[in-house]
């Protein structure tokens, strides 16, 4: 081998070995993969060391995004899966290698709002992408102007914004409305589509009785596909399936139809728009998608998908089909997820809107307190799974309290509180760490001879016992007749001592809104209700320098749990 073939060899193995364990290239490995490609240079591993050092320090300088695109220009042989360095490890796609550039997209419609699920299938297209240094595309599936609203657009975009997701490209698939036509028009010549003008009725009979109905059997003339396009004709257009397959996604489904509605993108321009079924095989070709990643509930439009794409492929379309990836949907016991369910809870009056707290949109989660790596980690640790799940409430929680552990402060809060008063303390202030391990900072609380505590705590005490009040002191119960008495006795914790917690004299009026998805009823017919206490108010007593938090503040209320500040004086309990 000459110099420069032994440089490039080992320049390959390096930078993928980096490129597998985050930016750092380990030597041994590295030598390892090289004696294993090349055997002969095991008899002169000392020059070999000496050409492997200085390639692995300058490749471990670089960052790992350039040495994944270095990899992928210069060596797209080696685009390899990463192996169980993952948190929570994909399974390989389908046929990866035999993309040039892993391409997925999230298509969501932009008539509704972004919920748990969602997130889900983003999450999919988007750590596919970073495991195979792709592309990731948000492309507004946006063919029915119906319910399409430019709120939905923003929300959606911020929702992504929020969650730490940039796509590659933003797209719209109103955007290819004339490319759209044009392919149409072909797949007219070829004999793959037809305009159908039976009423919708019969057209839904005849796929119930498998008949083709007589305009399957005519051809249209050019001035009849250009009339049909320019909506100077009615009926819609069908593609030519099999009306006797058992799939009943095959059975001659609509590909156009006339929508007279305005579209916020495009306005009037259009009255023709695609079906889903047509729009999305279309534009994943178009825009060079490696795997379209859909939820199960698609599986029988695959057929139909792959017919589509084989056809673009025909017409020259297309280098390389997408591959289809099926995933299962995402709901949560304990909140609604479909648009149906929520709007009857609307209608019903049991929730004002889409943003309330007990729901599992994103701009809920968002409000409630989750943020985006608790509910990153919750949904990329249910992986790529084929079959339904339904996770508690709780394991979303579980998840989310290990994102805010170390970043929230602590802060004293008492519920219903009554008054305590305390003898002889020998203290004016007391300053205590805002976090047990983590250094966020202290705060000084000044103290004086009254307390306040819940009556929980209280109620359990006898007169003479003795207690300690939480990171403070103790205490012994002298009489609990009107106000509670009590006097201090020490200051070094007791461990025996029950502890108790308080909020200093200077406490301020708070409320705690407390949501339980816990609470809940689902009815035969599959209607989904929230108990009335599925959402509470608790007023309590905070410490005084809670004055100084705003809205979208987090902290934790020692024994209470993990809260969201929404006001100077309210805050939401996300979860204990
Ligand atoms: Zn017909």
């Amino acid at each position: 081998m000459t110099k420069s073939e032994i440089e490039e060899l080992v320049f390959k193995h390096s930078l993928f070995n980096a490129s597998q364990h985050e930016g750092k290239a380990n030597l041994g490995s590295v030598i390892n993969k090289i004696i294993a490609e090349k055997p002969e240079l095991k008899s002169d591993i000392k020059n070999l060391m000496n050409e492997i050092k200085p390639i692995i320090e300058k490749i471990n300088s670089m960052g790992l995004d350039e040495q994944i695109k270095l990899l992928q220009k210069d060596f797209p042989d080696m685009k390899s899966e990463t192996k169980n360095t993952e948190k929570f490890p994909l399974p390989s796609l389908p046929n990866f290698n035999s993309y040039e550039t892993i391409v997925t997209r999230f298509s969501p419609n932009p008539n509704g709002h972004l919920h748990i699920g969602h997130v889900k299938a983003f999450r999919l297209d988007f750590r596919y992408t970073q495991k195979h240094a792709g592309k990731f595309f948000l492309r507004f599936d946006d063919t029915n102007p119906v319910a399409i609203k430019t709120e939905f657009y923003n929300e959606i975009l911020e929702n992504l914004d929020w969650m730490g997701i940039k796509p590659d490209q933003i797209t719209y698939t109103s955007d290819y409305l004339d490319e759209i036509y044009k392919i149409a028009t072909q797949m007219f010549h070829d004999n793959h589509l037809y305009i159908c003008e039976c009423k919708s009725d019969m057209i839904k009979n005849n796929r119930l009785k498998k008949q083709i109905c007589e305009h399957n059997l005519s051809d249209n003339s050019d001035k009849q596909i250009s009339d049909f396009l320019s909506s100077r004709i009615s009926g819609v257009v069908r593609f030519k399936g099999d009306m006797k397959s058992n799939n009943t996604a095959m059975r001659d489904p609509v590909m156009l139809r006339s929508v007279d509605e305005e579209h916020p993108r495009t306005g009037k321009k259009y009255s023709i728009w695609p079906t889903y079924d047509l729009a999305a095989p279309i534009t994943d070709c178009l825009e060079g998608v490696s795997h379209a990643l859909r939820s199960k509930e698609f599986e029988l439009r695959d057929e139909l998908y792959n017919e589509i794409t084989q056809i673009l492929s025909d017409q020259g379309k297309v280098k390389s089909r997408p591959s289809l990836v099926s995933f299962s949907r995402l709901s949560m016991k304990g909140s609604p997820t479909s648009k149906s369910n929520i709007k009857s809870l609307i209608d019903k009056g049991q929730i004002d809107n889409w943003h309330d707290i007990r729901l599992v949109t994103l701009s809920a989660l968002h409000k409630r307190g989750f943020i985006p790596e608790g509910i990153s980690n919750f949904v990329d640790s249910l992986g790529l799974s084929k079959s339904e799940s339904s996770p508690d409430f709780e394991l979303l929680a579980s998840f989310n309290r290990k994102a805010r552990d170390k970043s929230d402060k602590r802060y004293f809060f008492v519920p219903n509180p009554i008054k305590l008063k305390v003898n002889n303390i020998p203290i004016k202030s007391v300053t205590l760490k805002h976090h047990p391990t983590e250094n966020l900072g202290d705060r000084t609380i000044d103290i004086s001879d009254e307390f306040f505590v819940s009556p929980d705590d209280i109620n359990s005490l006898n007169e003479g016992d003795e207690v300690r009040l939480m990171d403070l002191f103790n205490i012994k119960i002298i009489n609990k007749s009107s106000t509670v008495t009590t006097e201090y006795t020490s200051t070094e914790p007791i461990s025996s001592l029950k502890k108790i917690h308080w909020v200093a004299h200077d406490g301020i009026n708070f409320n705690l809104l407390i949501p339980d998805n816990e609470k809940y009823t689902v009815s035969s017919d599959g209607s989904f209700e929230f108990l009335p206490d599925s959402l509470t108010t608790h007023s309590g007593i905070a410490e005084s320098k809670c004055k100084n938090l705003s809205e979208g503040d987090m902290l934790q209320f020692n024994r209470i749990g993990f809260c969201r500040v929404i006001s100077a004086d309210s805050a939401i309990l996300s979860h204990k």
